[in-house]
């Protein structure tokens, strides 16, 4: 354990006196963004103690009632092990109660990370979930096959239903969030802290209108932004209309189109979007798989492979004109199952077998440019892919 770390973890028990006769500190096992993540023993993981100790902002959240006999993916499971989740002081007491309530009301969802209990001490918050020992996606992801792919899916996708069920969006969908155990194919998703309720912030977008009021709109829409060439800054000259803002936050790589397109009602689907760069990633062998920056350039990498002429009708739904002069995006794009073939360097003479053919027709449903075409979750999991009585 090297000294930052050993400090760090130093100044938590500090921060926090009185409560490590609980916890012990193991290890430090992730850093992100916005927090930090301390592998610990709980010491009296075989006790039940009543613990909802968030005050103040947090008062509103009001604790469940305690289960002695806890379904197994009840908060009060027992488990020797918790991962400690540090939130960054720099984050806003709005936002870490988001996480948490968010957290609170899938606590009963299969595949989806529970929340054992919170702590706050002034301006520090720590959450305490179940720790999930997981493998490095980067380490197992080119050995999958097909049956396990499928089991890798089938729990997401068990995570993503109910998590959308309950009207809640996860933004944050990629392999870091979706921790996974190849030994034991169990896996759980966690960060919730870009997750938003359905509809929180949303201002109406075309898309959400009637086809034919939106071929009206779309002919004079004030919003149409266009990607007309490919200029350093990527935005046409001396554009003078009102630039449209939307909710964006996510993970280079895995913005769904309409988030790129700046959507003004987004949705579940977005999420749906993700997962299938996931399996494209998987199924390519290639991770990142889309690597852009920018929300341009990462246009450009999506119109590639689907071509303009689709990619233009994709921005229209949300009144946006696309257009590119780039000479490698060319009109009529390729098939998902060529760049499969193409990225992991099989010929003709190597045909995708019929499973990879099924799990490519699945990726293409789950990566339609249109939103509201999508596949949703609960399809997903009834589609012959994913389907329990398919493996
Ligand atoms: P961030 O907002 O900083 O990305 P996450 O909740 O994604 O925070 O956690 C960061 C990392 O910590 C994860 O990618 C994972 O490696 C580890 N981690 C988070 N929760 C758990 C858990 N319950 N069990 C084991 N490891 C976890
Ligand atoms: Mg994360």
């Amino acid at each position: 354990v090297d000294r930052s770390v050993q400090s760090d973890m130093k100044k938590l028990e500090s921060d926090f006196p009185g409560f490590w006769y609980r916890y012990r500190l193991i290890k430090r096992i992730g850093e992100g963004t916005f927090s930090t993540v301390y592998k610990a023993e709980d010491k009296l993981y075989d006790q039940y103690v009543n613990e909802w100790d968030v005050q103040n902002e947090m008062s509103k959240w009001t604790p469940p009632p305690l289960e002695r006999d806890s379904p197994s993916h009840s908060p009060r499971k027992r488990t020797r092990y918790v991962a400690i989740k540090k939130i960054y002081v720099t984050s806003s007491p709005m936002r870490i109660l988001n996480e948490l309530e968010l957290l609170h009301d899938l606590r009963r969802c299969p595949s989806v990370c529970p929340l054992i209990t919170a702590f706050r001490q002034t301006d520090q918050v720590i959450a305490i979930l179940p720790y999930f020992r997981h493998g490095d996606f980067r380490t197992y992801f080119r050995d999958m096959t097909i049956p396990d792919i499928r089991i890798y899916l089938r729990s997401l996708f068990t995570a993503l239903r109910s998590t959308h069920e309950h009207r809640i969006l996860h933004r944050d969908i990629k392999p870091t969030n979706f921790l996974y155990d190849p030994a034991t194919q169990h896996g759980v998703l966690v960060d919730f802290g870009l997750a938003e309720r359905e509809g929180s912030e949303s201002k109406p977008c075309l898309c959400h209108e009637q086809r034919e009021l939106r071929k009206t709109r779309q002919a004079n829409s004030v919003w149409a932004q266009s990607v007309s060439s490919y200029t350093p800054s990527g935005y046409p000259k001396n554009d003078t209309r009102p630039s449209k803002r939307a909710n964006r936050a996510g993970t280079r790589g895995f913005r769904a189109p309409e988030v790129l397109f700046k959507c003004t009602e987004q949705t579940t689907a977005i999420d749906i979007w993700s997962a299938g760069v996931i399996l494209l990633t998987i199924l390519s062998k290639r991770f990142p798989f889309f690597n852009s920056a920018d929300d341009v350039e990462a246009m450009i990498e999506i119109a590639t492979i689907y071509g303009a002429r689709r990619m233009k009708v994709a921005g229209l739904l949300h009144g946006c004109v696309f257009d590119t002069t780039i000479p490698t995006v060319g009109q009529q794009g390729f098939t998902l199952e060529k760049i499969i073939l193409w990225s992991t360097c099989r010929g003709e003479d190597k045909p995708l077998t019929a499973d990879e053919k099924l799990a490519v027709k699945f990726m293409e449903r789950c990566m339609d440019l249109d939103p509201s075409r999508r596949i949703t979750a609960e399809e997903a999991l009834e589609h012959e892919f994913l389907r329990i009585d398919s493996s």
